[in-house]
Formats: structure tokens, sequence, C-alpha cells
């Protein structure tokens, strides 16, 4: 839906000119008496302060096409429940969509962009209120409530999901208004700190999970994704996640999440796995059906459980080749070789590993690696071959490990 423009007169914020002038400096250092609250003005924090360093250019965000309507859809605005302050020194309106929010003139004016806004705007009042259009209700309020923020409130360790999706709407608007140097800090240190916090992130439900996971790759917070995927991944594998709402949000981005993606998936098959003990072709497209998945997801689970299962047969088949170890010799090591395969065959054809399903690939190649380190008959080949040979099976479930997504890829 396009937004209205024309109706609007808010301009789209631009990136502030850089001004050296004594008057700026005066201006700023002004500002900055005039509010006590810490993310306010002086925020610029530029000229004041000499240790400050200069600003860095302002980076080209990838921003996912913003499809809602900041028309408003009512003659009168509600008033905001926090930010339409009682306090008559309160005295500029804004209004976005329909709500109407009044705030002090001092806070309104932390960036050279607003305040050009309101200048060009003149007086405002609950009749003309200076309308924002480029941002949402929730990032206003969650930016008006940084602005107004104390040192406390904004040292407090986040332990509840809303507040950090304040944090990420506190980001959104300082991606659309850029000249708010220290907010940006301070909401990035928050995002940053609560991606490394186990307890909270153990804390998350997969909808949360998936809002922050698609705020990483939105607001390009690339070791932030790598912890929030790897978390993930962790709780779907301890299953105290479900896989689903992991494959709906890695096939929303497959490239940014190509771990979760394949382990959501497999792990998806695993389960279905376990509820049924007996898996016939005709049942199949039942058995991975599921009302929350489309039509693709469901063909994708089926391709990868039939790629995974082919896997395992050659596997089956074919032992992985035995290198040579540092004491042992070619003549020596044929006589390896001739053991360490039938050794290897023997152990796929046995009961344990006869109960795992042929689709779940990874602990097929456990339970042999298990099987074989513990094999008498093995133990006679030399020593240095035969870990060698064990170390080939650790590697090749990391591969196959890495390499899950690549089943799912098809059918598209
Ligand atoms: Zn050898």
């Amino acid at each position: 839906m396009p937004m209205s423009r024309d109706r609007q007169e808010e301009k789209r914020p631009r990136k502030r000119a850089r001004v050296d002038s004594d008057d700026e400096d005066q201006q700023q250092q002004q500002r900055q008496k005039a509010n006590g609250t810490p993310l306010r003005a002086g925020v610029n924090g530029s000229a004041s302060n000499p240790n400050t360093p200069k600003k860095e250019p302002i980076r080209h965000w990838r921003v996912k096409a913003e499809y809602w309507d900041n028309t408003p859809t009512k003659e009168v605005a509600d008033l905001d429940d926090v930010f339409y302050l009682s306090d008559p020194s309160a005295t500029v309106y804004i209004r976005c969509k329909d709500t109407m929010f009044k705030i002090h003139e001092r806070m309104f004016t932390c960036t050279e962009f607003f305040q050009e806004c309101l200048d060009s705007h003149g007086p405002t009042s609950i009749s003309n209120p200076h309308r924002m259009v480029a941002a949402t209700v929730d990032e206003l309020r969650a930016f008006f409530w940084a602005l107004y923020a104390t040192d406390s409130q904004l040292a407090e360790k986040i332990t509840e999901f809303p507040h950090l999706q304040r944090v990420f709407r506190i980001c959104s608007m300082t991606r659309k208004y850029p000249d708010l140097p220290r907010m940006i800090e301070w909401a990035d240190a928050q995002v940053r700190s609560v991606a490394a916090d186990n307890v909270f992130m153990d804390s998350c439900s997969s909808a949360a999970l998936a809002e922050f996971t698609t705020f990483a790759i939105l607001h390009e917070f690339p070791d932030e994704l790598a912890l929030i995927q790897k978390k993930w991944c962790e709780r779907l594998q301890s299953k105290s996640a479900p896989s689903v709402p992991a494959i709906q949000v890695a096939d929303e981005y497959p490239e940014d999440l190509k771990e979760l993606r394949g382990i959501a998936y497999y792990l998806h098959i695993q389960d279905m796995m376990d509820r049924q003990t007996q898996f016939t072709e005709s049942g199949a497209t039942h058995l991975f059906a599921d009302p929350k998945l489309n039509n693709g997801q469901v063909m994708r689970l089926l391709a990868g459980y039939w790629s995974l299962s082919a896997l395992w047969e050659r596997l089956r088949l074919k032992p992985a080749e035995l290198p040579l170890g540092a004491s042992c010799c070619d003549e020596a090591h044929a006589k390896c070789i001739s053991i360490w395969e039938r050794r290897w065959t023997s152990a796929a054809g046995w009961k344990r590993i006869l109960g795992i399903n042929t689709a779940d690939a990874l602990a097929l190649l456990s339970c042999l690696q298990d099987q074989l380190s513990n094999d008498d008959d093995l133990k006679v080949i030399n020593p240095d071959c035969r870990r060698a040979g064990l170390e080939e099976i650790r590697k090749l479930r990391e591969k196959t490990k890495d390499g899950l997504g690549d089943h799912f890829a098809g059918v598209v």
C-alpha cells in the first residue's frame, strides 16, 4: 500500500551537513544545558567534547520494504497514554497515523532535522500538529521513551522481550533519522548484550527468536545473528523449541539462515519419524503434512527424507576411505583397509544402528563411530590408521551437519 506522501508535510530525513562553525558549537552547548536526559541532544555529541570522534559516514541499511500506511483513518486522533504530556510546557503536538503525542520542544529538537521540521511547520497545536510519516506509532513511542529515559532506566538490564522490542523500534528510528549517534550507540549495545545473554535467550519463545532473527538480518547485526542462530539450533536439538517456527523464518531468509534451516528441517523429519514407527511412501506426504507448513515445505521435507536416506544407503555400502597412519606403510596398510571395510560393513548392519531411522544421518554416523571405536576386531590394525579412520567418521558427520540444508533445497 503506498503511503500518501502528498498529504504529509514531513520531509524525508536527510544527512546532516557537517557544520563546524562557532555558532553551531554554541547552539549545541545551549541545547545540552536545556535538557537533562542522556540520549537527547548532545546526543549529537560532536562539538562540545573535543574527544568525541568525528562522525562516521552513515551506513546504508538493508531495509525491508515498508508497507505500512500512515494515512490517518480518524478525524480526531487518540491521545497517547504515555507521551501526550499534560505538562503545559510540553508544547509540540505530533500526530502519527491516529495517535497524537505532545512532548517538550527541547526533546523533539534533538536533531537538526527535527528542528528544521518544526521551524518550517511553525507552532503546532492539536488541530495543526506536526505529522510524522516515516516512523510508525510504535517506533515513535519507543523513541520518545528513549529521549525521556533517565540514566538508570537506560542502564537497566533487559530481561523481558517487550523491552527488547522497544530497543528494536529505537534502532529502527535511528536508521530512519540517523543524526542520533548516542542513541544508536546505546541501542546497538543493548542488542549486542542481549544476544550474548544465555539466560535471556533461553527464555525467548520461538516467536521472539523469529523477531530477533529478522531484526538482526534487516538491521545488519551479523555477529548477533550468528549467536541467535546458534542458540536456536541448540534449542531445536535439545527439543526445547519446536521446529516449525524455525522452518518458517529460515525459509524467509534462506541465505542468512542456512544452518538453522538445515537443522530445523532435519529435526522436523526426525520428530515425524519418531511419532510413526512404520514409514511407507504412500504415507509420507501425509506424515510430513502440518497445518502450519505450506505445500512447498512439505515437498522439501519429503525430498529431504529420501535424500538423507539415500546418503546413508551409500555410506552403509561404501565405507569411508581409511587414511594411511603415520606409523603404517603401504604394504601393511592394504590389510588395515580390508579389516576397516569389513568392520564398517558389519557395524552398519548391527541391531543398534538398524534401530535408527535411515534419514537420521547424524545419529547413524555417531552410532557408527561409537561402534567402531569399541570394536575389538578393529583394534588389531595399526593404531594410527584406526585413529585416523575414526576421525574420518567424525569429519564426515561434521560435513553432513554443515550440509544438511542442501538436502532440502529442491522443489521450491
Ligand atoms: Zn594402515
